[in-house]
């Protein structure tokens, strides 16, 4: 990687600092689930582009920072000069979902960590930033003048997608705009995985699912919701059906959590169930989340150190809860959240625990009324203590839950089938059969499960044109 100082933005004055993303203030912020970063206008993203060294020859922030390997200087430099549609384009072609991305991804732990500006003296380039704007921009656009892409469907062969999250969606498109007719299927009535049911609209608004689920029709992808893969139809009977490949991205396996004494009490929850019910309208959600809310309570406690954790916190708050506490195993600096996530949560009144674990939950009458934790004390002390609680959200993740492992026998989505997944590849034991490449592991970031819903399609499509893959 080198600095370019012929076309680069090397010379001159580049401010040190980021263009401020305008945000909500607080007191709107915990009256409504509304988007709480407002994000750039065309000017802001200019400035801000401009800040970039346009670095050349593999820039470190799209070849070691971002999962998909976005040509981020390209598409900054054409946004710096202003050429916003065709750097929109740019950003679009290398990830199917920019808007959301750029809403979502943990960028200090992705390409804006890998900016060469980020040092003590100087911030990175807002890249997380510039990419919303910029998918935001490309879709306004399309709708404003009618620029849809067309339906492409010429292909015989039908290729069902199992699980329509970031990485089935990025798969369903990738082969829809190959050709292939391609119909999704997810146990959830409405497309979208963990976008929809597991960040909050004050983070990433259900409006821009919609969107793609719109684009997504408007390509000719057929969705077939609330259907159980594996229960009915089987993996078998979409072979039968006269599916020519499956593709399985259902997500990752629950996270593990540790046996707490107690977690079977009622207000105890886990975080997906927390957010589906809270984020999710009933009427869009599977059977079994569909009997009426929980009560929350005026005391709640979110176990876990993720944006996971982050986005329960910030959805009791919304909530009506009185108090909110975050508590985390590790030091603050080991938080897997993304900063500006631990930031907002703090300004909104989240408190914090560090160093501190659950050791079981106390009840009266069934429900949760107290957490007992003990401090991680690394002089081998054993302090307890106890907190007040109406509802307790366990928001561990899969970092958190150490020791699950990347299983390679993948048996749990066809009774009738054992299927075992090359991690790799995605390909399976069974011919015409092809997995997320991280369905036994589990992507931890959007990003990495669209990255792997791409791989797969392009192991489907070589498949089904007969090339064979390495
Ligand atoms: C609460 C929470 C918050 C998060 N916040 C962030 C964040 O801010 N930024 C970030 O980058 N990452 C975040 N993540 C991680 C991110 O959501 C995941 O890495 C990503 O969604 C994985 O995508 P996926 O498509 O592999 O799986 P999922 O998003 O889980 O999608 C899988 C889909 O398969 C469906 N499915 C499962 N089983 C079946 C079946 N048998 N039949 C049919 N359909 C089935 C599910 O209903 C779902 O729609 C968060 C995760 C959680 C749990
Ligand atoms: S997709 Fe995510 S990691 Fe890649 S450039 Fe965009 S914000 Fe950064």
């Amino acid at each position: 990687m080198r600095l370019d100082s012929n076309d680069g933005n090397s010379g001159g004055f580049r401010p040190s600092r980021q263009v401020p993303v305008r945000e909500l203030p607080v007191v709107a912020r915990l009256k409504s689930v509304a988007e709480v970063t407002l994000g750039y206008e065309k000017a802001d993203a200019m400035a801000e582009a401009s800040r970039c060294l346009l670095c050349a020859d593999e820039p470190a922030c799209q070849v070691a920072g971002c999962p998909l390997g976005s040509p981020i200087a390209d598409w900054m430099r054409l946004c710096g000069e202003g050429r916003v549609l065709e750097a929109a384009l740019l950003a679009r072609q290398a990830n199917p979902l920019p808007d959301v991305c750029g809403r979502v991804c943990p960028v200090d732990r992705l390409c804006e960590r890998a900016c060469i500006l980020g040092s003590a003296a100087s911030e990175p380039v807002a890249i997380g930033e510039i990419e919303r704007f910029l998918g935001d921009l490309l879709s306004d656009h399309a709708a404003r003048n009618g620029h849809e892409t067309p339906c492409r469907v010429h292909r015989r062969e039908r290729v069902a997608v199992a699980g329509m999250g970031p990485a089935g969606l990025a798969c369903a498109e990738a082969l829809l705009l190959r050709g292939f007719a391609v119909t999704g299927f997810d146990r959830w009535p409405r497309m979208g995985g963990l976008l929809r049911y597991g960040i909050p609209p004050f983070k990433l608004p259900a409006s821009i699912l919609d969107r793609k689920e719109a684009e997504l029709r408007n390509l000719g992808l057929e969705f077939s919701g609330g259907r159980h893969v594996g229960a009915e139809p089987t993996i078998w009977n979409l072979l039968e059906f006269g599916y020519s490949a499956v593709f399985i991205a259902m997500g990752a396996p629950p996270a593990e959590t540790r046996t707490v004494a107690g977690a079977g009490l009622a207000g105890v929850q886990t975080a997906t169930a927390f957010l589906g019910q809270a984020n999710v309208p009933r009427t869009d959600r599977p059977p079994e989340l569909q009997q009426p809310d929980e009560e929350l309570g005026q005391d709640v406690i979110v176990i876990g150190g993720s944006d996971a954790a982050m986005n329960c916190a910030r959805t009791a708050l919304r909530l009506g809860a009185r108090r909110v506490i975050c508590v985390y195993e590790g030091a603050e600096s080991h938080m897997q959240a993304a900063a500006c996530e631990v930031r907002l949560a703090r300004e909104e009144g989240v408190e914090m625990v560090f160093e501190a674990v659950p050791l079981r939950f106390h009840e009266a009458g069934g429900r949760v009324l107290s957490v007992e934790l003990k401090r991680i004390d690394t002089a081998g002390g054993t302090a307890t203590f106890r907190l007040p609680a109406d509802t307790v959200v366990l928001a561990m993740s899969h970092d958190d839950a150490r020791g699950t492992p990347a299983r390679e026998k993948v048996s749990v989505y066809d009774p009738r089938f054992d299927l075992e997944v090359d991690l790799g590849s995605g390909r399976t034991s069974v011919a015409g059969v092809f997995a997320c490449p991280d369905a036994a592991s589990g992507s931890r970031t959007v990003v990495a499960a669209i990255a792997a819903g791409l791989r797969g399609a392009r192991t489907v499509a070589a498949y089904l044109d007969g090339v064979a893959v390495g």
